[in-house]
């Protein structure tokens, strides 16, 4: 959908009411890259800008683990940060949010962990974490999480394929950095019912999509919303999507079933 349509819609969008986890979700931080046609790349001006936003407007920042309860009648809206894909330009972020205090959870992919990347998506030639970078990030003190074992697809896995992407993931990352890893992000945002069944079975306790919107309830989800922040997001639009006047644009990706 145009940019310019979205602002439109979310300067006359309703707040959403208060309570409950917003969970953002980051790419890289980095230089704006012409070839960035889906504004993954937020500046680390505007990073910092955005995180100064988060202390001074005074929001809680937590673990993402904060939306298994996220269920509350009255409170303001808490906070978690997200980063899909692990790009090395994320180091950047995690000494970042080390000054500020804030939790965060890294979702990586061990093929791009291995250095494997392909030159035919354009975000992939952006440069990784290595293994002992992810080790390094929960020594101190963040989460790390899957985000698949190749980064496909996962509507397009047939069954083995399927459990070696969403299981396998979480074995080997548990194997080779000693820690427990129960959170997964869905690669693209994209899952069905069995995808869905194949994250709860592989043991991950909440998975995040792609999908706009605050999170409301407690227990278990396998759904988790998220609010992605664009590169092209100014402060304006960045507080708006705080205040949940970008919310409508989860019933948009729903209805496009890119969810
Ligand atoms: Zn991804």
């Amino acid at each position: 959908m145009k940019r310019v349509l979205s602002r439109t819609i979310a300067h006359i969008a309703p707040r959403a009411s208060v309570g409950g986890v917003r969970v953002l979700m980051y790419h890289a931080i980095d230089d704006p890259d012409p070839s960035d046609s889906m504004a993954l790349r937020v500046s680390q001006q505007r990073f910092l800008e955005q995180m100064t936003v988060l202390r001074d407007e005074g929001y809680g920042v937590v673990p993402l683990r904060a939306v298994l309860d996220a269920h509350e009648e009255n409170g303001r809206t808490r906070v978690a940060i997200t980063f899909d894909d692990g790009y090395r330009s994320q180091e950047w972020a995690a000494a970042l949010l080390r000054d500020f205090g804030f939790p965060a959870t890294f979702f990586v992919v061990p093929r791009f962990l291995d250095g494997v990347t392909s030159a035919k998506t354009y975000s992939e030639t952006w440069g990784h974490l290595g293994w002992s970078d992810a080790a390094a990030l929960m020594d101190e003190g963040f989460d790390v999480g899957a985000h698949s074992m190749t980064h496909p697809d996962l509507k397009t896995c047939a069954g083995v394929r399927l459990d070696e992407e969403v299981s396998g993931a979480r074995t080997l990352l548990e194997q080779r950095l000693g820690r427990s890893v129960p959170h997964f992000s869905y690669p693209y945002g994209r899952y069905d019912e069995r995808v869905r069944m194949a994250v709860e079975r592989a043991g991950y306790q909440l998975a995040c999509t792609s999908r706009h919107g605050l999170n409301q309830s407690s227990g278990p989800s396998y759904t988790v919303n998220r609010t992605e922040v664009y590169g092209t997001d100014d402060r304006r639009d960045f507080v708006r999507k705080l205040q949940g006047q970008y919310d409508w644009l989860g019933y948009w990706h729903h209805l496009r079933r890119t969810s």
